[in-house]
């Protein structure tokens, strides 16, 4: 029977994070709204993009508020954007999905790492948001999620077997890959290509991976995302070539991924194709 409440358990804890994860979508919502509008952004979103409506409580529950009106703004009846409750379902689901593939077991000093990883979760909501309404990765977002990230890698040597010099090595050769491929793009083409935003988002996931490999799935990852999504968009707009795709949201995504099943990926490959 012991095996049987350990699942519950988990269970609990899956619902509970998710839950979390929502309420942390939407605080990430709300934190954007507050930087655009150069506010005190630790309160909460207050009034309706419409017809400005100071916000209830009610309404500001994730998701649930948004399909309780079907949509619409409870005072004036417009349309919402569903891009707001899908950023707090996307939050979510990655709160438990790093709780149930977290690359360590998650007791003891492993679990602080597993805080400061949420804790930049929530940052990187923000970012996609920021990055997809604006084009722009905030430096206000993008350094506090470096230095998460360097908290994260300090903090996974004490927790690894590593020895310190692979450990560095494994770091530098990660950043090589994500930032410095990204550095060389951005001087080559004068910023065209590169914006100095993803740069330095590009840091935070060298730290974060700290493995050259995986730092390479995520952009590999990214960029097949962004080419799905790009060639439709290319094939319908007949007159405009250059197109504005953000690429931060891909390069986000390509770091859950990596994060999460780059390892469980390598490993496959390495026992399935080199040691036949
Ligand atoms: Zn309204």
């Amino acid at each position: 029977m012991i095996s049987g409440s350990i699942v519950l358990m988990q269970t609990a804890i899956s619902i509970y994070l998710f839950i979390i994860g929502l309420c942390f979508g939407s605080f990430a919502l709300a934190m954007v709204d507050r930087m655009k509008a150069k506010k005190d952004w630790v309160k909460g979103r207050s009034k309706c993009d419409f017809c400005k409506h100071k916000l209830s409580v009610i309404d500001l529950i994730p998701i649930l508020s948004w399909l309780s009106t079907a949509g619409k703004c409870r005072y004036c009846k417009k349309k919402l954007s569903v891009f707001y409750p899908l950023v707090e379902l996307f939050t979510g689901l990655a709160f438990l999905f790093s709780y149930l593939y977290f690359p360590y077991e998650i007791s003891g000093l492993a679990l602080s790492l597993f805080v400061i990883w949420l804790f930049g979760l929530v940052l990187m909501s923000a970012l996609i948001v920021f990055d997809i309404r604006w084009y722009l990765l905030p430096n206000k977002l993008v350094y506090p999620l470096i230095y998460t990230a360097l908290a994260y890698r300090i903090i996974s040597y004490f927790v690894n077997t590593q020895g310190l010099i692979e450990a560095i090595t494994a770091t530098i050769l990660s950043l090589l890959v994500s930032a410095g491929l990204f550095w060389f793009l951005h001087v080559v083409s004068d910023g065209k290509w590169i914006g100095d935003g993803d740069v330095r988002l590009g840091v935070a996931i060298g730290l974060f991976l700290a493995n050259p490999f995986l730092a390479w799935l995520c952009l590999f990852f990214a960029s097949m995302l962004g080419l799905i999504l790009a060639l439709p968009m290319l094939i319908h707009s007949k007159k405009k070539l250059k197109l504005k795709i953000p690429f931060g949201p891909f390069l986000i995504l390509g770091l859950y991924f990596s994060f999460l099943f780059g390892q469980s990926l390598l490993d496959w490959y390495t026992s399935t194709f080199l040691y036949l």
